[in-house]
């Protein structure tokens, strides 16, 4: 199996890596995905990755890409962390470059087409797709936003103040 681990995470070289039915699976720190940082809220955790490939009788070259985890994301709302559970089973035909890019695949959800370089980064890959599968804006289903807090547990000055002039007008 065509696979080699550099500081960057395992390389594959795809085709190779569907002809002779290869199957990768680990567990990766969400702190090895940079361009994750900016959602979440901590970076610490784990996904469990699963990485396989196969060829199909019309020899098509496969990758079936299944990704499993809790990342805390950060709330739009509250600015507070809010767990997303993430489950990824993405089916990725391997193209090669030049060769005609299957129109019909294009539009249809259950599998998608990327250009199959020579060398791909496994944790590149699985940051793509994690991207795409989290949302724009993670919100808990009930927060509240910090300056807008009437529970008396909030701290600014103006919402004390709105909850003070409430009471008097009660007098
Ligand atoms: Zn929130």
């Amino acid at each position: 199996m065509a696979v080699s681990d550099s500081i960057a995470g395992p390389v594959i070289d795809p085709i190779e890596f569907a002809r002779k039915h290869g199957l990768l699976e680990r567990e990766v720190g969400l702190a090895e995905l940079p361009r994750l940082i900016d959602v979440l809220s901590a970076t610490t955790g784990l996904l469990s990755v699963r990485l396989e490939g196969w060829r199909d009788d019309e020899g098509k070259s496969w990758l079936q890409l299944d990704v499993a985890g809790e990342p805390v994301l950060c709330c739009q709302r509250c600015l507070g962390g809010v767990k997303f559970p993430l489950r990824i089973s993405s089916r990725l035909q391997l193209m090669a470059s030049g060769e005609v890019w299957p129109d019909d695949d294009l539009d249809d959800d259950e599998s998608d087409a990327i250009v199959a370089e020579e060398k791909l980064s496994v944790l590149s890959l699985i940051e793509d797709e994690v991207l795409l599968a989290l949302p724009i804006a993670p919100r808990h289903e009930k927060c509240e936003p910090p300056s807008a807090s009437t529970s008396g547990h909030g701290s600014s000055p103006f919402a004390a103040l709105a909850a003070l002039k409430k009471h008097r007008t009660k007098e």
